[in-house]
């Protein structure tokens, strides 16, 4: 049931426009160790931050996060980027935070925690800078009732079961077909509001799963902002007593959930090399795919080659192709110039793994 928050928390909402004076509210936003659950909390600064430098790092129960022992439980907070927070409003603000143990419990050096995969990514980022890799990701995602009963209860579907099969849903409008408009409208203006660079969003083929787009972003900042989009979707849902699921294959015979990742370079986008420069792109991509399906998120039931997907066994591309492992978008075969599509990621894929990876693969591989 979606819940109306304001008669819900109507007597609150004139107090948190109460006035905050010289204090600023920071949400600290990290990756717990199931590496797709995101866990947040607040502090309160007797100051007015403007920027990174003034946000101090912090800590937390690692035990409490599948990240640490009880014995040695703390982990250190760095904060990596900050977003206006859409929730508090005001000066307050959201930080991402990267996560660190202290080695060998000496404290004098720090590790990173178990899933903090941007500190790998960043060296492979800062040697990709010069070419200027551009990223655009399709984040999709269900909206579920929060109802313990049903564990899986779709957003709309009837209870325990299923709504007519596939097919006036994509995009759609009105009651019959279309579940949960008001989530995904609320993450377009809160989005905007924080900063991402939001570029639009749809309702999905499978009932109540929906889509929005990040991008295009260059370089590690695509990954920074993905992760925070997942922690904002996650707390607008939650006024509406809905969860939001990433899992990339909630039911057999429907379509799963992906981020397809939309990536260029300087030159794709400038159309210097033609698409031949592109094919050549794409035959890295192809050489290692293997490797890339390893870390491109839980693939093992939705990488089918059915419900326009790819098998996640071989390595297939083509122009406008929707169940090709790469898409060539249409407008950049015909003008030569432009971006591919790599449809393999799920939406649970770890964004700083999967775009490190493909500049990696396409930037800096020398030997295929
Ligand atoms: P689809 O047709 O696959 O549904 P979408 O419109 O959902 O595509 O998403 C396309 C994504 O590609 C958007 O996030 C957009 O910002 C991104 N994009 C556009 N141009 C580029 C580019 N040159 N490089 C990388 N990403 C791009
Ligand atoms: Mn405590
Ligand atoms: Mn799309
Ligand atoms: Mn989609
Ligand atoms: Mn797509």
């Amino acid at each position: 049931m979606i819940v109306d928050k304001s008669q819900l928390f109507g007597f609150y909402r004139d107090i948190t426009s109460l006035d905050q004076g010289e204090h600023t509210i920071l949400e600290y936003v990290w990756i717990d160790g199931t590496g797709i659950s995101m866990r947040s909390k607040a502090r309160v600064l007797k100051k007015i931050v403007t920027c990174l430098e003034d946000i101090p790092e912090w800590n937390y129960d690692g035990s409490s996060c599948q990240q640490a022992k009880t014995l040695a439980s703390e982990i250190i907070l760095k904060p990596v980027a900050m977003y206006r927070d859409p929730f508090r409003l005001a000066n307050n603000l959201l930080v991402l935070c990267e996560t660190y143990i202290w080695k060998d419990g000496r404290y004098e050096e720090l590790a990173p925690a178990n899933t903090n995969f941007r500190h790998f990514a960043r060296p492979i980022f800062e040697s990709g800078k010069i070419e200027k890799p551009w990223f655009g990701i399709e984040q999709e995602y269900s909206l579920l009732e929060n109802d313990t009963k049903f564990v899986k209860q779709p957003l709309g579907w009837p209870r325990g079961g299923f709504p007519q099969s596939q097919g006036p849903y994509y995009c759609s409008v009105g009651a019959t077909y279309c579940f949960g408009r008001a989530i995904s409208d609320a993450m377009i203006k809160a989005s905007i509001y924080s900063g991402l660079n939001i570029s639009g969003t749809n309702s999905e083929v499978k009932p109540s799963q929906w889509e929005y787009q990040i991008g295009p972003c260059e370089g590690i900042d695509i990954a920074d902002q993905i992760w925070m989009s997942r922690y904002i979707i996650h707390r607008i849902a939650e006024d509406f007593n809905v969860s939001v699921s990433f899992e990339p294959k909630l039911f057999k015979d429907w379509n799963g959930a992906g981020c397809h990742t939309n990536y260029s370079t300087e030159k794709m986008r400038m159309g210097e090399g033609g698409l031949e420069y592109v094919y050549d792109i794409i035959n890295k991509l192809a050489t290692r795919h293997i490797q890339h399906i390893e870390f491109y998120g839980d693939n093992s039931k939705r990488l089918t080659g059915h419900h326009e997907t790819s098998s996640k066994d071989t390595f297939t591309f083509g122009i406008g192709d929707r169940s090709a492992s790469v898409r060539i978008p249409t407008t950049t075969a015909q003008k030569k110039l432009g971006y591919i599509e790599d449809r393999r990621p799920a939406s649970d894929m770890d964004p700083y793994m999967v775009c490190a990876m493909i500049v990696d693969t396409t930037l800096l591989e020398k030997s295929n």
